[in-house]
């Protein structure tokens, strides 16, 4: 008798799940593995607000596969010799997994399968992320898209419609030791616990109180969306006061869910997925799918701008400002609630990581490095294709990005996206008594007298908006121009 390896990893699902029902059609027993190697994904291994939700998803796809008689299996790294192990320990004569993205995780997993194929194995891997993997979509001249409206434009012309996959009606398992004497029974597992993914200093409260990972909490995230805002989508998405997105995306960055079946649902709730709010929220798809497509064709910018002209540009170092960024204590309230958000939840609003970004790269001029590894430690989303694109796109040096000189104005943004200041006050509750006509500048300003009473506690701000502008596009001006 022999078994298929299947190796988990940010596939933690299922159905739709292509290497679980490939394995499953095998006939042979199915044993999920999933391999602890953190260090193997350096320089950016997952954060901790990342590991926070391994561990949850983890516990719930166990519990999920429990009920359907099979189990997951928990091992710690190194991953190759972990599955070599497991290989031996099972009997197993193949190892099936769904791909992945990333730079490190790449060169890791092709050395992987290239070992075990030399080893006799049968090694298949699949895709369970994407609708379209980044080899697949090219411009007319066969490069990679640095744009995304063609990039996008290519995606819908190969069709976003594939049909999802169903979840296998039962797992075979490898017979228990009574019922086949001399079988291979299950391999061993580690606790959940010992993979040490939850934080020493319990600080997962509010986590605890905001999300619930795992497959079943995707889908009830996206029927919410899709009973509640999604008709709405295109009124209600920039702002963050406003449940107004799906708040999908951890749940698509650890592979819960996929986006074959949100396209599915939209079709399945009425949504015409060209008009009205489904074709907005695509297209936000379509930026995930886009930023997976630059990582993968552009592997260096995890570090390096993708305008070389930005190389030259003359960063500021200051721990002060950026701590007072990281803690919500700028003195700019739109720019404090999202930085509070993100602490208290591990998640901020899109309109709200474009104006903290703009803020650190320009008004601060801190390296945009800076801030991507803040976000990769505390967001729950964190992705490195979408947290990359979404930095170097605000900071003006990546694929279509914001031109350097459009400078968000925090205040006028706070004034038009949370204007009532829902959202600041919900967050930085020095502010909750400031009225909704100053709570953009609860100092003053733009001819408004400040009434320090109402703004106790709370700082001024740390830095000067319209002579941090002028540096700003100073020191862009100064950058060599290209060629
Ligand atoms: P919705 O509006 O409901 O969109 C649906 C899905 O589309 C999202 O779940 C997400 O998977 C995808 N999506 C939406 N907007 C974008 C976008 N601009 N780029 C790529 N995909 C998008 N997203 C991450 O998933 N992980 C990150 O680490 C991340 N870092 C970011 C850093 C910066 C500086 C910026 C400006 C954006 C970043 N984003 C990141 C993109 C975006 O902010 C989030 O995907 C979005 O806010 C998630 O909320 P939602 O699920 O409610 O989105």
């Amino acid at each position: 008798m022999t078994a298929t390896l299947v190796w988990l990893r940010r596939d933690l699902r299922l159905a739709d799940q292509p290497a679980l029902l490939a394995a499953v059609e095998r006939g042979a027993p199915v044993v999920p593995v999933f391999v602890h190697a953190p260090e193997e994904e350096a320089p950016w291994q997952p954060g901790a607000a990342s590991n926070w939700w391994l561990h949850h998803s983890l516990a719930r796809l166990s519990e999920a596969l429990e009920r359907r008689g099979s189990r997951l299996i928990l091992r710690r790294g190194p991953t190759l010799e972990t599955l070599r192990e497991l290989v031996q320990e099972t009997g197993a004569d193949a190892v099936f997994w769904n791909r992945l993205y990333e730079p490190a995780v790449i060169r890791r997993d092709r050395q992987i399968k290239r070992r075990l194929r030399e080893s006799g194995l049968r090694v298949e891997s699949f895709n369970a992320a994407l609708l379209h993997e980044p080899w697949c979509i090219r411009s007319g001249s066969g490069d990679p898209y640095r744009v995304f409206s063609p990039f996008w434009k290519s995606c819908r012309q190969a069709g976003i419609d594939g049909t999802p996959l169903p979840e296998p009606e039962a797992l075979p398992a490898p017979p228990t030791a009574a019922a086949r004497p001399g079988a291979a029974p299950w391999p061993g597992s580690e606790s959940l616990d010992a993979l040490g993914l939850l934080p020493e200093l319990r600080w997962d409260a509010g986590l605890d109180r905001t999300w619930t990972p795992g497959e079943a909490g995707a889908h009830r995230r996206l029927h919410d969306f899709l009973e509640n805002s999604a008709e709405r989508y295109h009124r209600l998405r920039d702002l963050p006061g406003q449940p107004g997105t799906s708040r999908l995306s951890p749940h698509l960055h650890f592979g819960e869910i996929s986006p074959r079946q949100i396209v599915r649902a939209l079709r399945d709730a009425g949504l015409d997925p060209d008009s009205g709010s489904a074709e907005p929220f695509l297209r936000e798809i379509g930026w995930r799918e886009f930023a997976h497509h630059l990582l993968f064709h552009f592997p260096h910018t995890t570090e390096a701008p993708l305008n070389p002209r930005f190389e030259a540009f003359p960063w500021r170092e200051s721990e002060r400002d950026l701590r007072a960024w990281q803690q919500g204590r700028t003195g700019i309230p739109i720019v404090d609630a999202s930085m509070r958000e993100l602490w208290q939840t591990g998640w901020m609003h899109n309109r709200s990581r474009m104006i903290v970004a703009s803020l650190l790269t320009k008004n601060l001029r801190m390296h945009w490095l800076h801030g991507a590894r803040w976000f990769w430690d505390t967001l729950v989303d964190a992705d490195l294709a979408s947290n990359t694109l979404g930095w170097q796109w605000t900071a003006g040096s990546g694929a279509d990005a914001a031109p350097y000189f459009r400078i968000f104005n925090p205040v006028l943004q706070g004034e038009r996206f949370d204007p009532d200041g829902r959202y600041v006050r919900r967050y930085v509750p020095e502010l909750e008594r400031v009225p909704a006509s100053a709570i953009h500048t609860p100092r003053g300003g733009r001819g408004r007298a400040a009434d320090p009473a109402l703004a106790l506690g709370y700082p001024p701000p740390i830095v000067d908006l319209r002579e941090s502008r002028q540096a700003a596009l100073e020191a862009f001006r100064r950058l060599p121009t290209p060629g």
